[in-house]
């Protein structure tokens, strides 16, 4: 379908303005503001012979439709689809890989991932290799006709390293032509950075973090840039029944509208506290620094550093006792709240990856995870004081 193309409006505006000029977007007899919830199991037909639009919401739902068009319009996609949760948008992506295909990741992956790429190696014949995605010429030993699927995060989370996202999706055309590039935008919301754009196959973002905003729900999306591949991304997830459904499409939707403003805000405060650590003399991992190595590859593939970033203390019992010193800092996994969070990626959000793997991929263990959210930057700086001195990882006389 060929529509007229419009001129695009800046990141922030297109999040908020619903665009219906294809048409595509489900009807609402109402013309409700907000999409309503159909919160259904089945349409009823007008008869045996003639299917409407809609038939059972494990395969379509409007609400859900809804939230697809917006997202796969924010994401620069040619089609989204919303599923259950992050974890279930790597799940539908891996089912394109058959047994004996392999698949090429970074070292410092989300650890939830990691347990899928484990299990997919031991129940599936499917093995992953893991590499220093930091250097983009690290991949080419791996590359082969084998290789299906090339999962690439940046900044990773926790140690915010970068992965040059043009240059290996370039390698990976030259050598593999047959491989799919896959990107994990989670930590930085298609408000920052868009991959699709970059010439990625497929996109997914855990619609927990960031999107949504407020932790109120669990949710995945995958985009794609083609028609073959979407086809076959919808298949699974109709097979399986994971669409996402009504209630937290509504919410996903409500979420993405304020995307921009809770970002700018979060970021800003992120700066000020990794400057302010810094400053400090901690050894902080943050794109946003001009000493991060580098600063300058994020800062020509996104609009922006992010807001989640990380620090050392030196010693495991020390981070411990500050994590609990904090008050505002919520102890917590996850990141993308507008409240602000505190976490030690090895003894939580990292835990399922084994110790000495932790170790061999150099993954500090007294690592501090700050996943700055939307307060008064003072107020979370006194709060971090408070801990810092508290537990004795900064010195007063420092
Ligand atoms: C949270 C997260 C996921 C998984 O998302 P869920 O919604 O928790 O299943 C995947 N990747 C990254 C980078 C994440 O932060």
């Amino acid at each position: 379908m060929t529509t007229t193309a419009r001129t695009k409006y800046r990141p922030a505006t297109e999040l908020v303005y619903v665009d219906n000029s294809d048409g595509k977007n489900p009807k609402d007899n109402y013309n409700a503001a907000s999409m309503p919830i159909y919160q259904t199991a089945t349409f009823k037909q007008s008869s045996s012979a003639q299917m409407g639009e809609y038939d059972y919401s494990r395969s379509g739902n409007p609400t859900r439709s809804h939230v697809e068009n917006h997202l796969a319009k924010i994401m620069s996609a040619k089609r989204a689809f919303a599923v259950n949760s992050g974890m279930t948008a790597l799940d539908v992506i891996t089912r394109l890989v058959k047994s004996g295909e392999e698949i090429i990741a970074g070292d410092d992956l989300y650890g939830g991932t990691n347990r899928l790429l484990t299990f997919l190696a031991t129940h599936n014949n499917v093995k992953t290799h893991h590499i220093d995605t930091t250097n983009a010429d690290t991949i080419i030993p791996y590359l082969s006709d084998k290789t299906r699927l090339v999962l690439l995060e940046t900044p990773t989370n926790p140690l915010m390293k970068i992965a040059d996202i043009p240059r290996i999706i370039q390698i990976v055309r030259e050598r593999s032509p047959n491989a799919l590039v896959v990107v994990d935008n989670t930590m930085m919301s298609p408000y920052l950075q868009r991959p699709l754009e970059m010439g990625a196959d497929i996109v997914y973002d855990s619609g927990t973090k960031y999107l949504s905003g407020h932790h109120d729900l669990m949710a995945g999306v995958v985009a794609v840039k083609d028609d073959s591949i979407g086809d076959k991304i919808y298949f699974t997830i109709n097979a399986t029944g994971v669409g996402l459904g009504p209630f937290d499409c509504w919410l996903l939707m409500r979420g993405i509208k304020t995307l921009a403003v809770r970002m700018d805000r979060q970021q800003a405060n992120a700066i000020k506290i990794a400057e302010f650590l810094q400053e400090h003399k901690f050894k902080v991992h943050y794109p946003g620094l001009k000493t991060h190595p580098q600063y300058e590859l994020h800062a020509k593939m996104s609009s922006g550093p992010g807001a989640v970033l990380s620090f050392e203390t030196g010693d495991v019992e020390l981070s411990g006792k500050l994590v609990e010193l904090t008050r505002l800092w919520g102890i917590s996994v996850s990141f993308g709240c507008v409240n602000s969070l505190i976490s030690m990626p090895c003894r939580m959000s990292h835990a399922s990856i084994p110790a000495e793997v932790r170790a061999a991929r150099a993954m500090p263990e007294d690592l501090i995870r700050l996943c700055v959210g939307i307060e008064d930057v003072d107020d979370l700086l006194e709060d971090l004081y408070h801990a810092l001195t508290g537990s004795g990882a900064l010195k007063l006389a420092n």
